[in-house]
């Protein structure tokens, strides 16, 4: 019997999971994989296994099926996937780990009290991931858990990329800028360390723009600035949220047009961004797709704001070597990656257009002083190498 990890990414309306069959080293290899989105209103799962054909295809009818519903569906369903392949852990991305967790834990009663009282920081992101936790601790008790932290890879960086201008005494209580998609980012230095150790050693910023969008700005791999600050409200425009802000707005509009907390919270997170400024849609093709001119607004502000803040970055940096796009868009789009590198154009990159239109792994010409790279992420694949490592499973230990 050979052993197994499940990686698991649980959101408010969906989860991300993929499945790991580990070889006799202990080194991850992809089993399946997928989503199950609409929950809440109309869930469905899609979950493919490595060769890419359908393993998993169901639509749920009842909105009353709930998370812990559905992982329990999905836990029967991936051990039966995994057939004579022992699940041993299951690895979670838990988005903060406040100013303590610098890298990832084995999940206890403790660990779970901590991270709970980190919810506050993370209220749209956080109580999912630990409700993901505890049901799968109810339907397997002695199941190993690892926590691994999108705010891990941020931890070290400089102090003064992680101070805020307010009062001193506040930065006691937590009030800094922690950053976020971190195990992205991680995976994304891994794999640039192994295609391009030299780049790696460089001025590197890292463009992940998906639905969520931030940037990084990495020396030697290392994390020196984010683009998310104390939330993952902060920074680039994104699907729905308004990234960076006049915080002069929020007490406008506190005061001025009386709006509560739980009002502001959903204006800022979920009606702004693409979908706010298009008035169409938060999905990136959907408004290449429109010809109404305020999608073509919305394109070019998401644009715009994405170079400025990557010209931003370069300041802590001092410099420029490789710019690395990543995430749905950045992997995808090349019209966004085009209009961004124009803008940067100044500081020495030259794209190339055949490669950038085919989403090549390097998009910048031959005499480029940057290098552009598009390098597709893989969050599930760093929470199960995380997990093998936390619980000591390459080196046979039982966990
Ligand atoms: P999440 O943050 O939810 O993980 P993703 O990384 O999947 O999001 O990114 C979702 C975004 O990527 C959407 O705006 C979607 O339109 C965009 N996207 C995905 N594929 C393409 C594509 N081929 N061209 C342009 N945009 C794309």
């Amino acid at each position: 019997m050979t052993r197994a990890v499940v990686s698991l990414n649980s959101g408010s309306s969906s989860i991300k999971f993929a499945l790991f069959r580990l070889d006799e080293a202990g080194t991850p290899i992809h089993a399946a994989g997928g989503k199950i989105e609409g929950i809440g209103t109309a869930p469905r799962i899609v979950a493919r296994a490595d060769d890419g054909s359908i393993a998993w295809e169901q639509q749920w009818p009842d909105t009353g099926m709930t998370h812990e519903a559905l992982l329990h569906e999905l836990f029967d369903w991936a051990v039966g996937h995994l057939g004579d392949n022992k699940v041993v852990a299951i690895g979670h991305r838990v988005v903060h780990g406040g100013m303590t967790f610098a890298k990832p834990v084995r999940i206890d009663d403790a660990l779970m009290e901590a991270l709970e009282a980190l919810c506050p920081l993370a209220p749209l992101h956080q109580p999912h991931n630990l409700a993901a936790i505890r049901a799968i601790a109810k339907l397997a008790p002695h199941l190993p858990q690892v926590a691994c932290f999108d705010t891990a890879f941020h931890h070290d960086m400089p102090i003064v990329a992680a101070r805020m201008a307010l009062p001193r005494a506040m930065a006691e209580r937590g009030y800094r800028r922690y950053g976020f998609h971190g195990l992205s980012y991680e995976y994304i230095a891994r794999h640039l360390r192994m295609v391009d150790p030299n780049l790696a050693k460089g001025r590197v910023i890292t463009a992940h723009l998906g639905n969520g969008a931030s940037m990084c700005a990495m020396h030697d791999c290392r994390s020196i600035d984010s683009t998310m600050g104390f939330t993952a409200l902060d920074g680039l425009m994104m699907g729905t949220r308004t990234g960076s802000l006049d915080p002069g707005v929020v007490v406008h509009l506190v005061e001025q047009e009386g709006m509560t907390g739980p009002e502001i919270e959903k204006l800022l997170y979920r009606q702004s961004g693409l979908l706010g400024v298009s008035g169409i849609s938060s999905d990136m093709r959907e408004l290449h797709a429109s010809d109404d001119p305020h999608a073509k607004e919305a394109i070019e502000l998401f644009a715009w704001r994405a170079a400025r803040h990557a010209a931003a970055l370069m300041t802590g940096l001092r410099g420029l070597d490789g710019l690395v796009f990543t995430a749905g868009i950045g992997e995808n789009d090349p019209i966004i990656r085009a209009m961004i590198c124009e803008r940067l154009e100044w500081t020495g990159i030259t794209l190339d257009p055949e490669a950038n239109a085919r989403n090549a792994p390097v998009i910048s010409t031959a005499d480029s002083r940057i290098t552009v790279r598009v390098i597709p992420t893989d969050e599930e694949q760093m929470i199960a190498l995380h997990s093998i490592a936390t619980l000591n499973l390459a080196q046979g230990v039982p966990a």
